[in-house]
């Protein structure tokens, strides 16, 4: 799968506090790639700063983004401008409740359409309004409600509609289904995938949910404390997670197929930027830890042919 961006050794910082430590990593054309972890643990802030989305006082202190062979660390805020939406589209947790309640989710379509596409005329911008929301499994009459006439599932469809309105390369799903029910968070997800199969996006899923990315994600890169500390394809972090982290993320989230059992958190909470441990920075929450865990931090290593892991572990076992 060539790459369709590839993430080198990025580091980010708020002022003197460093969220996200050299990270490496690479989207796929079509794939989608899950980020996994706490809250705190770097994975919105890599993916934001990736794609220039971050907010200040983010600033990103190391590393390049390469998208279609372009830095896109070195885009002009003009270049920017023209790379969101119509490459890059972004559906936040909570975006449902971003839509403008007094404009009819059609004229809100028609807005982004008018903005980027301004060759469109009117009676082709209410047809591409009608394709994307039946595109999303909304009956097109419906291009004339107002987001109070719709349910929480169906706004957020909206959401996605507008995201994919310009035909993105890369779409960033960031929690976009956390504030719905099981079944319409999976209806949606289940939709969202087979669209990007579709058409041919790839997808940067995050979540803290990681049965969601076991489920809808083809690669998983878990991280903790702004580091990566396992990535591998989906099916093979369910099998058998080997960094004791993604194990223990894994415990705590109810299994998608076979018996059930009991869940299982990870004690402790995850580290605070402002002091973060030596050495391994999981080593206070690891249920086996070794002497050299709290004085120095492992990299990131091939393990096997497509799995990565940053964990002392790894040389006991071999
Ligand atoms: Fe646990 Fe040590 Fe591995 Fe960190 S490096 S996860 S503390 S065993």
């Amino acid at each position: 799968m060539s790459p369709v961006l590839e993430i080198r050794d990025l580091s980010v910082d708020y002022g003197s506090l460093r969220a996200v430590h050299g990270v490496s990593l690479s989207l796929g054309a079509g794939e989608v790639l899950g980020l996994a972890g706490e809250s705190g643990s770097g994975k919105s802030t890599l993916a934001y700063a990736a794609t220039r989305l971050l907010q200040a006082p983010g600033r990103v202190s190391a590393g390049e983004v390469l998208f279609k062979g372009q830095d896109l660390l070195g885009l002009s805020e003009q270049q920017l401008r023209v790379l969101r939406w119509n490459e890059i589209a972004i559906v936040f947790q909570g975006a449902m409740n971003a839509l403008n309640p007094v404009i009819s989710v059609g004229a809100q379509i028609d807005d982004v359409l008018r903005a980027h596409r301004p060759g469109m005329r009117r009676a082709e911008r209410t047809a591409r309004g009608r394709e994307l929301l039946s595109l999303v499994g909304i009956p097109v009459d419906r291009l004339g409600s107002y987001p109070h006439q719709l349910s929480g599932g169906m706004r957020q469809r909206v959401m996605i509609a507008m995201a994919l309105a310009l035909e993105p390369e890369i779409v960033i799903m960031d929690e976009p289904t956390t504030a719905l029910d099981v079944v319409v968070q999976r209806q949606i997800l289940g939709q969202m995938m087979r669209l990007r199969v579709t058409l041919g996006f790839s997808v940067i899923f995050i979540t803290h949910d990681i049965s969601l990315l076991v489920e809808f994600s083809d690669r998983i890169a878990i991280m903790y404390g702004g580091r990566v500390v396992e990535e591998a394809p989906a099916s093979e972090i369910y099998r058998a997670a080997r960094h004791p982290y993604s194990q223990g993320l894994l415990a705590s989230f109810p299994a998608l197929r076979g018996a059930r059992r009991e869940l299982r958190g990870i004690p402790g909470s995850p580290p605070d930027l402002r002091s973060m441990p030596s050495g391994c920075p999981f080593h206070p929450r690891c249920p086996s830890p070794m002497d050299v865990c709290g004085e120095r931090m492992p990299s990131l290593e091939p393990v096997e042919v497509s799995r990565r892991v940053a964990c002392w572990l790894e040389g006991v076992r071999v």
